[in-house]
């Protein structure tokens, strides 16, 4: 084996990562930036950041950073429709749910300034607060460590507890300029009294032994607030413009971590994070079809399915991404009228798709009967597959009517 191969190997993780080449990390890394056609709609805005982080978390060392570019790369790939328990529809885009996922995130973010509003407008006399950690010689996890910790601390001073009643914190991290370096702030919306930047200088340097940089100024806008405390959850980082290496390192230093919260009166006017959208379906839960299936059978003219993609096109949001863009909508609102048909029409073409899934069902229960009855076995049709199979069978007969 020649010197170099061992230092590429070594270099980039790959000898320890199962990888027998280079080519079979290629490979991995290129069937994970396959998209289907509702993922390329859903995520056109923000390509570039999905595939930098796909990229440096298939190339790490690391299984569970590669586990975390499968889940990504599974982002939004097949969008489903759904018929739940209680017979009512929904619709579930099946994210992958990683913080730094752009299209999840943007989701988080907009949840979480919903949450604030109400949390804002509650507020009398709004400043806007940074402080800043001095990382240099810190790991990042050092420099995070220390921001929270010493948030703690000055929220327990005196200084601190006579001027301020409560806000909301974030925390933005970002490379520094030199390499192997980093940036992490504190931002705050503060509720209270004049807090005098030199005075919140020193009590900064108090409470973290070392970081003493911070700024405060008046807020004008509380819609410019809200935006000002959300939008590193929206947003994390410019993912374009982190090395593979600082990818990795920030992936790693903020999974578990808390990015955002309330402190004092602020603390119970806010609902604890929950999972706002509930719709998680496996693909193969039964009552549910992909939005990729519906396209097909609108392809077949099959109307019901016509009627589900036009109605989604016109619901909004990335619902109608997902739907796609040939069945142009006239810009008329989605109404409460649209949503029932486009319910009814759901239930509908599940039901079609679990008659057909039933027969094979079936067939499958013969043939396992007979591979028994025979010694040879026969494997059985998965129940994915039953469902192209049965939308294929659909369009191939072109001239199917579902009414007949
Ligand atoms: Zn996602």
């Amino acid at each position: 084996m020649g010197k170099s191969r061992i230092m590429d190997d070594g270099e980039s993780g790959l000898g320890a990562s199962g990888f027998t080449s280079l080519d079979d990390s290629e490979r991995f890394v290129q069937l994970l930036l396959q998209t289907t056609e509702a993922q390329k709609r859903i995520h056109a805005k923000s390509e570039n950041q999905r595939c930098r982080l796909i990229c440096a978390f298939a190339q790490s060392s690391s299984q569970s950073m590669r586990k975390r570019a499968e889940r990504l790369s599974g982002c939004c790939k097949w969008p489903l429709l759904m018929v739940r328990k209680d017979g009512t529809t929904g619709l579930s885009l099946q994210r992958c749910r990683d913080r730094l996922c752009p299209v999840c995130a943007a989701m988080k973010g907009r949840e979480t300034s919903n949450r604030c509003k109400a949390a804002v407008q509650a507020m009398d006399d709004i400043r806007f607060m940074t402080l800043t950690i001095l990382s240099t010689g810190k790991t990042l996890v050092q420099a995070e460590d220390d921001a929270h910790n010493g948030f703690r601390e000055l929220r327990r001073s005196e200084v601190w507890k006579s001027r301020v009643v409560g806000g909301l914190w974030t925390m933005e991290i970002k490379p520094g300029e030199k390499e192997s370096t980093w940036n992490v702030h504190l931002h705050l919306l503060v509720d209270g009294e004049y807090f005098p930047q030199d005075l919140l200088s020193d009590a900064w340097k108090k409470a973290t032994g070392d970081s003493y940089i911070v700024d405060v100024r008046a807020v004008n806008s509380r819609s410019a607030a809200i935006h000002y405390i959300t939008k590193y959850i929206a947003k994390p980082g410019d993912f374009t413009k982190f090395s593979d290496e600082e990818i990795i390192d920030f992936a790693a230093s903020v999974k578990g971590r808390r990015l955002f919260g309330t402190f004092g009166k602020l603390h119970a006017s806010i609902k604890k994070e929950a999972e706002v959208e509930p719709e998680t379906v496996s693909p193969h839960a039964g009552s549910c079809i992909s939005f990729h299936n519906v396209r097909a059978m609108a392809t077949a003219r099959i109307s019901e399915a016509e009627r589900v993609v036009y109605l989604l096109q016109r619901c909004g949001g990335f619902y109608s991404l997902a739907a796609g863009g040939d069945w142009a909508s006239n810009g008329e609102k989605f109404t409460e009228e649209d949503r029932k048909e486009l319910s009814v029409n759901i239930v509908y073409l599940i039901s079609l798709v679990d008659k057909e899934r039933k027969i094979l069902d079936d067939a499958n229960e013969i043939l396992r009967i007979n591979s028994i009855k025979s010694g040879m076995h026969v494997p059985r049709v998965p129940k994915s597959i039953a469902t192209q199979i049965v939308i294929d069978n659909w369009l191939q007969r072109g001239s199917w009517s579902p009414k007949a």
